[in-house]
């Protein structure tokens, strides 16, 4: 089969690894319009399930990912003084980059040809040269936009404003920070990737933001004053930038992933807001799951088929998951009234993803700790 896929994220690597793996035949190129090295973003995060997917799907690249990964256990959730932190809970974090460059490699050892510097803009005439077209571009898709009348998209655009920083403070576990000053209130979700490294967002509403003079302010300036805002948590590390810019998340639906020859794959088909941490989880696992319809289908059209109708619900669980939590941390004010114990209960409830019964599994302590506090 010859494939085309546009974008070289983890979405179209991993899938043109595991098509090349299911058939060395198959003639696969990707076509990516940065270099090798021109990435974005500081580290992803994988959950345990997802690791163990990882090492079904393709255990050469799950063992250099788990080499060079930090695994935590630990949400701790800091307000003022105080940091409380529930145990249980099973992720890792891994620099994007160095996630890339393994995809990269692996893909071409097994005969993937990656176009770097290769910006397809004539999507018709790729789509018309293979006999499947992976749109695997990401969140602003051209693809999707090209045949937007077949997909249906909707793109909504939220009212928080983010920003993706790194920092050589380590953050020990997934911590969410929540910081006041008289412009408003400011949220961090941070997490070691490596040995120095750790990933620190900040989000804000837009009266903070706007009170904040952070719509004016250049970005050196910007950094500085998140600095102070959150300088009990850097203890004098600098925030690190790469091309760091605040932006809306954009969340994006499709009403169909497929026609014809054409999918999309990742951030191109669907996003779920960042504080659930699975952009690269769910378009490595979207690629698995595409894989192994091609497993059981010769035929594209079939193939295709297949994969929407077992995936979609999936995903729209994971999306509408996604959501409560959006919603939790775009309606902040009305949860930092509560002490620390109430406030951790009510994020780790957040999302509907867990119960009070799983919660206990994984800390019973915190949960004992919390129904004192309320009794
Ligand atoms: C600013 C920013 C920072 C982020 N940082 C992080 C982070 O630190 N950790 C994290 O977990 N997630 C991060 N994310 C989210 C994460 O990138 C995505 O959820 C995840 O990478 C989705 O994978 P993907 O393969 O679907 O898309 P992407 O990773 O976006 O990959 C799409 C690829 O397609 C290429 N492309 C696009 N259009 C074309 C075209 N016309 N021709 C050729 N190539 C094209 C792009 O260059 C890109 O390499 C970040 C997102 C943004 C916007």
């Amino acid at each position: 089969m010859k494939i085309n896929i546009i974008g070289g994220g983890p979405a179209g690597l991993y899938f043109a690894i595991l098509m090349m793996k299911a058939n060395p035949v198959n003639e696969i190129t990707v076509h990516e319009r940065n270099g090798p090295d021109d990435t974005f973003g500081w580290g992803v995060v994988f959950s345990g399930r997802t690791l163990r997917n990882l090492r079904d799907a393709d255990a050469e690249s799950h063992a250099q990912i788990t080499r060079q990964f930090e695994a935590w256990d630990n949400v701790d959730v800091v307000r003022g003084d105080e940091k409380i932190s529930v145990r249980g809970n099973s992720f890792s974090g891994v620099s994007r980059l160095q996630l890339l460059k393994i995809l990269q490699r692996r893909a071409q050892q097994l005969g993937v040809a990656i176009l770097f510097h290769s910006e397809i803009n004539d999507i018709e005439s790729r789509r018309a040269d293979c006999d499947l077209l992976v749109g695997a571009d990401g969140i602003n898709s051209t693809v999707r936009q090209r045949f937007a009348e077949h997909f249906g998209p909707t793109l909504s655009v939220r009212s928080n404003r983010y920003i993706w920083y790194g920092t050589n403070q380590l953050f020990h576990g997934l911590t969410l920070t929540f910081r006041e000053n008289e412009a408003g209130i400011f949220s961090a979700h941070s997490y070691k990737f490596n040995q120095t490294t750790s990933t620190f967002i900040v989000e804000c509403d837009p009266q903070t933001w706007e009170q904040a003079e952070l719509t004016t302010m250049n970005e050196a300036d910007t950094r500085s004053y998140i600095e102070q805002v959150f300088a009990p948590d850097l203890q004098g590390h600098p925030l690190l930038s790469n091309n760091s810019k605040w932006i809306n998340f954009i969340l994006v639906k499709n009403a169909r992933w497929a026609f014809d020859n054409v999918v999309l794959l990742g951030d191109a088909m669907h996003t779920a807001h960042f504080s659930i941490g699975s952009g690269t989880k769910l378009a490595i696992e979207d690629a698995i799951a595409l894989a192994e319809s091609f497993q059981r289908h010769d035929d594209v059209s079939e193939a295709l088929l297949e994969f929407e109708s077992n995936r979609k619900p999936y995903i729209e669980e994971y999306q509408a998951a996604a959501l409560e939590s959006m919603l939790w941390f775009e309606n902040i004010r009305q949860y930092l009234h509560l002490d620390p114990i109430r406030l951790a209960y009510s994020l780790m409830m957040r999302s509907g993803r867990v119960d009070p019964e799983e919660l206990k599994k994984r800390d019973a302590a915190f949960v004992a700790a919390y129904e004192a506090a309320i009794s």
